[in-house]
């Protein structure tokens, strides 16, 4: 497939394009990956987990596999240059070479789109948010057991009461649902209510519950939980859990065991090499997070459960700073930190990169290359267990001591040598 003609971008002379092939990638050892430096803090952390990245290939493959980096501009500097915050350039470019690495973007306030990481993530149709949640040793966490957390959440990115179809209380739409609600269904909502739909679709639940599992399968993970709200919300959130059972059974078979087989076939002990599939009450779940840690590996949920759980999941092992994320579609997967701009900071050369750095990870076990990754977590593991950290970890880690966001890095590289 021939590069597609950009208006305004050029792609680097070196590399070639990652292809989709049958369910999987087919990865060149020079990769094209376009890079969205994004706005604020993000040319900073995105610069230094370029270098991290560099440097581990380099360590692992010794120049036999290599990134061809593609700077893809968006926000805030594609405005300046272009005239516009998301160019149809930005989409051609994810589209065609697949995997691409992204720092964070400034939501414009006012008019146009409503968040340009929504716009990206509903334009390539990027359904599944998927966060790695674990604990690195030193980072303060307000669990006594912190090294009990080793989850990945993959929450549905496309449905739930984030697909935007809401009106505001006393609009005339908001008028006319009620008094359908009411004249076909009998329905009584107040006058001075606002009103939201909740679409969840066997589709969206479908192929959401798919890709955790085909992903725990393929990692060897120990367990895939639904969570959801089914108790009250049955033919949205309690279907989206029968889908995700059917999808186990239907496309899993034997390679997977539900939980309520697990007792009544197998006397209760997980049988060798087989994925436990287990559901639970969006609620129960957020108390088990915290009492029982360790029965928890894979999360597959709706949106907004997914929201809530993978933040308060990162808020135990650390925080912003070191949380990475991705959004991934079939094919196409964006990696970014989860958190966003924090333009107060910009320039200073003071944030931490480690969350941009894991999502830079991320990307490189996404694409298969599984032995850098590994050595990118060690770099970053190292340079924190060394106490030589950014402002964020340095004012929690007694007898720390502080350093830069480039500096940070280099404490990575060097972590990853030794
Ligand atoms: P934020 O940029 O994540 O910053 C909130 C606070 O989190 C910062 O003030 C800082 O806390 C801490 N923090 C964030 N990143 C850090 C890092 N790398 N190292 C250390 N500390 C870090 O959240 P926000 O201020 O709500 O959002 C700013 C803009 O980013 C908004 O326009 C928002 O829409 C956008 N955003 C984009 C994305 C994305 O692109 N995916 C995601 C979220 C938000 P302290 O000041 O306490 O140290």
């Amino acid at each position: 497939m021939s590069s597609p003609k950009f208006d305004l971008l050029k792609p680097p002379e070196e590399g070639s394009a990652i292809r989709p092939a049958d369910g999987r990638l087919d990865v060149p050892h020079d990769p094209i990956i376009p890079y969205i430096e994004g706005d604020g803090i993000g040319p900073e952390v995105v610069s230094a987990a370029r270098r991290v990245l560099d440097g581990a290939l380099e360590m692992t493959y010794g120049g036999r596999r290599r990134i061809a980096w593609f700077k893809v501009k968006a926000g805030r500097e594609a405005e300046e240059d272009y005239g516009e915050l998301l160019p149809e350039d930005v989409f051609k470019a994810l589209r065609h070479y697949v995997v691409a690495l992204k720092g964070p973007l400034t939501t414009p306030i006012g008019g146009g789109y409503r968040s340009l990481n929504v716009a990206l993530r509903q334009t390539l149709d990027l359904y599944a948010n998927v966060r790695p949640i674990f604990w690195i040793p030193e980072v303060p966490s307000p669990l006594k057991e912190p090294w009990k957390v080793d989850l990945v959440v993959f929450r549905e990115a496309t449905e739930d009461v984030y697909a935007g179809i809401e009106w505001s209380p006393g609009s005339g739409e908001t008028r006319k649902v009620r008094e359908f609600l009411e004249k076909e269904f009998g329905v009584r909502i107040r006058d001075d209510a606002g009103l939201g739909v909740k679409p969840i679709s066997e589709f969206a639940s479908k192929r959401l519950v798919r890709k955790a599992i085909a992903y725990a399968l393929d990692k060897d993970r120990r367990s895939v939980t639904l969570m959801h709200k089914g108790n009250i919300m049955k033919f949205t959130e309690g279907a989206f859990m029968q889908w995700g059972y059917e999808v186990a059974s239907e496309e899993f078979g034997n390679r997977v065991v539900k939980e309520s087989d697990l007792w009544e076939r197998f006397d209760g002990k997980m049988p060798e090499g087989r994925l436990l599939i287990k559901d639970r009450l969006a609620d129960n779940m957020f108390q088990q997070l915290l009492t029982r840690t360790d029965e928890y590996d894979i999360i597959a949920t709706t949106n907004l459960n997914g929201d809530y759980i993978s933040d308060a999941a990162a808020g135990l092992v650390g925080g912003l700073g070191v949380a990475p994320g991705a959004n991934i579609g079939d094919y196409l997967a964006l990696f970014e930190p989860i958190h966003g701009s924090a333009p107060k900071y910009a320039g200073q050369n003071k944030v931490n990169p480690s969350a941009e750095i894991l999502a830079g990870a991320m990307l490189l076990e996404y694409i298969g290359w599984d032995e850098a990754a590994n050595l990118v977590k060690e770099g970053v593991k190292k340079a924190i267990e060394a106490k030589e950290v950014t402002y964020d970890l340095a004012r929690k880690i007694e007898t720390a001591s502080r350093v830069g966001t480039q500096e940070f890095a280099e404490r990575v590289i060097k972590g990853m040598g030794t």
